[in-house]
């Protein structure tokens, strides 16, 4: 089913998401949610704050990369227990639509997480770069209430917000 997303400043997306502790039906649900949601969108990847979930659940659109023409990623309780390197590179999110700027992250990460294959939640260690690591960082970051405008410095921030408010408010007028 696909959900509606939570857009700035939603006080939900500065919230910290809790650590699944049993995949059930619940889970399930929810990862269906949010891979049918992220396509609707076209996003590259949605965490469950997004949708309204405090629950430690992302999902990622490989399709981008992997080059497979479906390969969407479940994963619970992801963390980057390995970083290196930097890569600056735009990025947009599905809470501030239309809201795009530069932002460096580790270009190498290491991921620790269940992942859903099929109903079954299989413990896996991924290796990601580039496009792929980016997505994991910013979705990761979402599931701890850190949002990507945080990697801007104050002022930018400021500025950058108002600049979006303001065309979102002309998109909405016409
Ligand atoms: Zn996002």
């Amino acid at each position: 089913m696909v959900r509606k997303i939570r857009i700035y400043p939603d006080p939900i997306l500065r919230e910290k998401a809790e650590v699944v502790e049993e995949v059930g039906g619940e889970i399930l649900a929810l990862a269906e949610d949010l891979a049918d949601t992220m396509i609707a969108h076209e996003g590259l990847g949605l965490s469950a704050n997004q949708i309204g979930e405090l629950k430690r659940v992302i999902s990622v659109d490989r399709s981008e990369f992997s080059g497979r023409e479906s390969d969407v990623q479940i994963l619970i309780n992801p963390s980057v227990v390995y970083r290196e390197g930097e890569d600056v590179d735009e990025e947009g999110c599905l809470s501030f639509p239309g809201l795009y700027f530069d932002v460096k992250r580790s270009y190498l990460v290491v991921v620790k997480a269940l992942e859903l294959q099929g109903n079954k939640p299989v413990p896996v260690e991924i290796t990601a770069t580039g496009l792929y690591a980016r997505v994991l960082q910013h979705e990761i970051d979402h599931l701890n209430g850190v949002l990507y405008i945080d990697y801007l410095k104050p002022k930018e921030r400021m500025r950058k917000l108002r600049e979006w408010k303001e065309n979102l408010k002309e998109e909405l007028s016409v």
